[in-house]
């Protein structure tokens, strides 16, 4: 039987490029029939979540039956109060996607413009493109600035017209790993109208150990129209479970709030984010494993001759000089997933999430012998 359902799809929707998530591990294992293959492929703790996320979940899935707090009222006190604003300020989000698609359905329209960086998170053209609005791409830093590949502030300036209601801005940003200053960022936020909402996407936040590296939500007072985004998805290791959030001046919260699902983040993650902020330790043993890794696979590039984009983040896109699709492959065969970048303009370079010591060794000993090959 023959469909045609694509005609009648919204425009931006008939054309639209889906989401490509990293390979899983179970289906990598199940088509070479290997057991322990080792992803670094989408930005996970290796850690885990943190053993008190894990109770907590373990002990509330008995009240599965109920449906969760629409209002999250206990995750936004606590996180009201672990950031120093008002409960009113907060979104919840089923992950901080859903805060990027709220911010997307509520801000744009078909006749108005999202402005974002070249190499900027695949969700941003994606929630721009999906509701019809137009997406200005903005050149990125050239590859022999000091931020190679980061994004260009000016640029970004420069796309600015009466039709813009929304930048998308990821510090640092994934795949890149790249970040602004405290300076930078600011002032570019001063000299943005108001009438423009600017997010700051600060998913990989807890890992930057940059001593001029910003923290947004300081900002909010200064500027109604900006927020920020954090997810439990990275250091808390809470990928799973799906819970991120905004926050944001109150009103804009209030938007927001007015076109999300009723029950978008669900009891069980609720739960594993309040054990989760209660788990300061884990938060810094991720931090620090994550310093570790970081160093140990600059040096191991370094080493080796591979150049590499200097990241803040937890995971680095390697030039591996040729076409990395087919170093993708040959690492799966080793049963080792990494992430191809070549749908974010990188063709040649792997972006190689930090895992543990021994997985960042396991990775770069099968680059050597896939590189041999190659
Ligand atoms: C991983 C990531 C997120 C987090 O997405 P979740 O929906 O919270 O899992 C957000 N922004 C960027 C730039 C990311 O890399």
């Amino acid at each position: 039987m023959s469909c045609d359902f694509t005609r009648f799809a919204a425009a931006g929707v008939q054309t639209l490029k889906p989401y490509e998530p990293g390979k899983s591990i179970e289906e990598l294992e199940r088509e070479l029939g290997l057991q322990q293959a080792i992803k670094l492929a989408s930005n996970e703790n290796p850690l885990g979540p943190s053993p008190r996320a894990v109770d907590a979940v373990r002990e509330h899935v008995i009240h599965a039956a109920r449906y969760p707090d629409g209002n999250g009222s206990k995750l936004k006190q606590k996180l009201a109060q672990r950031h120093g604003v008002a409960e009113a300020c907060i979104t919840l989000g089923n992950g901080s996607n859903d805060i990027l698609e709220l911010i997307a359905r509520v801000f744009l329209t078909s006749d108005t413009a999202a402005i974002f960086s070249q190499h900027a998170f695949a969700v941003y053209p994606i929630v721009t493109q999906a509701v019809g609005a137009t997406a200005r791409v903005a050149a990125a830093n050239p590859p022999d600035h000091g931020m190679p590949f980061g994004h260009d502030l000016n640029a970004m300036t420069s796309m600015l017209d009466d039709t813009t209601r929304v930048v998308f801005i990821a510090n640092p940003n994934n795949p890149t790993g790249t970040w602004l200053t405290e300076k930078s960022l600011q002032s570019f936020i001063k000299s943005i109208p108001e009438t423009v909402l600017i997010v700051v996407d600060e998913a990989y936040w807890d890992y930057v150990r940059e001593p001029e590296y910003p923290n947004a939500i300081d900002w909010l007072e200064q500027f109604p129209n900006l927020i920020v985004t954090r997810t439990f998805s990275k250091i808390y290791g809470l990928a799973g479970v799906r819970l991120g959030f905004g926050i944001s001046h109150p009103e804009v919260a209030n938007l927001l709030n007015r076109v999300r699902q009723p029950f978008n983040v669900n009891s069980l993650a609720q739960k594993a984010a309040l054990a989760a902020l209660d788990d300061e330790d884990h938060v810094h043993r991720s931090q620090m494993v994550n310093a570790k890794g970081l160093r140990q696979l600059a040096v191991a590039c370094s080493e080796r001759g591979l150049s590499f984009i200097p990241s803040v983040g937890n995971f680095v896109c390697i030039d591996v000089g040729q076409p990395a699709m087919r170093v993708y492959q040959l690492l799966l065969q080793r049963g080792i997933i990494v992430r191809p970048v070549e749908n974010y303009g990188f063709p040649n370079h792997l972006r190689v999430t930090v895992g543990t010591h021994e997985q960042n060794r396991s990775v770069i000993e099968a680059l050597d012998r896939v590189l041999l090959e190659a």
